[in-house]
């Protein structure tokens, strides 16, 4: 990555590492399999990923056991509500890959989220653009539930269309 605006901005988290919500420093998290599930804002239960005992001996911080920050906030990446309709549709278009793939990894590899406008996410690399498409945009099916068809639909043809043009225009 040579953007210098993104190295000062974005912070890479490693999968199942998180970053504390009180010294901002990244760990990698523990399965509390004692904890009852969270319930995330798509409405889907998932397993809570604790912060371990940090900080130095005699002053544990006050993290330790907690809930690391949302990975959106913890690397500088921007939310839905800060995504141009073409980055919007770009995430909407990996969801659908998706979903028609039935398989998160092979769509990835195959058929990334690529950002056009915001340039930490046009900088990204596939799988970190892939990870924050999901993130922001759900599943397919939330993503309906949450805008609308027809917005899914408009945002989804803008980008799809944005992708045509550039084909057609590189000669490809
Ligand atoms: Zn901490």
């Amino acid at each position: 990555m040579t953007d210098t605006q993104t190295v000062a901005t974005y912070r890479a988290i490693e999968p199942g590492h998180g970053a504390c919500q009180t010294c901002n420093e990244v760990h990698p998290l523990t399965n509390r399999h004692n904890q009852p599930a969270a319930v995330n804002r798509h409405g889907v239960r998932h397993k809570r990923w604790l912060l371990p005992v940090h900080g130095p001996r005699n002053n544990r911080c006050a993290g330790s056991h907690t809930e690391p920050k949302a990975w959106l906030d913890a690397a500088g990446l921007p939310s839905w509500d800060h995504l141009t309709d073409l980055d919007r549709g770009a995430a909407l278009m990996f969801v659908w890959k998706v979903r028609q793939e039935g398989e998160y990894a092979y769509a990835r590899d195959n058929y990334p989220a690529r950002y056009r406008d915001h340039p930490l996410l046009a900088a990204l690399d596939a799988r970190e653009a892939c990870r924050h498409a999901s993130a922001v945009a759900g599943s397919w099916a939330e993503a309906i539930d949450r805008l609308g068809e027809a917005e899914v639909e408009r945002l989804y043809d803008l980008a799809l269309n944005y992708e045509r043009e550039q084909r057609s225009a590189s000669g490809v």
